[in-house]
């Protein structure tokens, strides 16, 4: 519920009040690694901007891959939840470079 809240807060700071009937959606990205729930983020945005001005806004929540590049030769992979090593030559030695995303990338207003 948190995370639905934080969204929300953040739709407050950057559409003005007046604004807000207009928002038919935002856009998250959330990354594979950040432990959300798609299903479970919709339902508590739902509750939270029911009869509210923001009611109309839609969450559409984008899917961030894991990857990593890995520190021995260089090579990115994409990572399955759980696995983490170089597809290439199997190291260990990775360093995550997306999968923990939560932002919102863009707040959409109707004509
Ligand atoms: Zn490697």
């Amino acid at each position: 519920m948190s995370v639905a809240k934080n969204i929300l807060d953040i739709v407050h700071e950057h559409i003005r009040p007046e604004d807000e009937t207009k928002v038919s959606s935002i856009i998250l990205k959330v990354g594979e690694l950040s432990g959300i729930v798609n299903e479970s983020l919709e339902f508590c945005f739902s509750t939270l901007v029911h009869n509210t001005p923001l009611n109309k806004a839609k969450l559409i929540i984008q899917t961030i891959p894991i990857s990593a590049v890995c520190n021995s030769c260089n090579q990115i992979s994409q990572l399955e939840y759980g696995v983490f090593f170089c597809e290439k030559c199997h190291s260990s030695d990775i360093k995550l470079i997306s999968g923990n995303e939560l932002q919102i990338e863009q707040i959409e207003l109707e004509d």
